[in-house]
């Protein structure tokens, strides 16, 4: 837990969020801005910054998180017609939260390339 992380307080649920999936190493939640039809977030509890500051003993856990999204992209109903995973990571990459997320984003066709 950082303290001053907003994703690290979702998890605590001192900022409410709509959930979609929890267990002892992820948590799951409808982004608050979506960008496409389905869009939620999932992301480790182990607070991580950036995927730029993970490390070899993070490897199962950031395994686990992509296997399980992908699971909860097959449950939204995205499986069939597609879906796209986005991990933003630094200014260049758009990143405004700094603890890694996975976006689950479906529903829709995505262009490439990303804007
Ligand atoms: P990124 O730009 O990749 O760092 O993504 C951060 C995402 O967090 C954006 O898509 C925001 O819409 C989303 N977001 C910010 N605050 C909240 C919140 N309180 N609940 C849910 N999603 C949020
Ligand atoms: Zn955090």
């Amino acid at each position: 837990m950082s303290e001053d992380c907003l994703f690290c307080k979702i998890i605590a649920g001192d900022i409410p969020s709509n959930k979609v999936y929890e267990d002892e190493d992820v948590y799951a939640f409808h982004d608050i801005s979506p960008a496409a039809p389905t869009h939620i977030l999932i992301i480790p509890k182990k607070h991580i910054a950036a995927v730029k500051d993970a490390s070899a003993e993070d490897s199962r856990l950031l395994g686990a998180l992509v296997l399980k999204a992908a699971e909860i992209a097959r449950k939204q109903g995205l499986e069939e017609d597609g879906y796209r995973f986005v991990v933003n990571t630094g200014d260049n990459g758009g990143q405004t939260v700094f603890h890694i997320h996975l976006h689950i984003l479906g529903g829709r066709r995505m262009s490439w390339p990303p804007g």
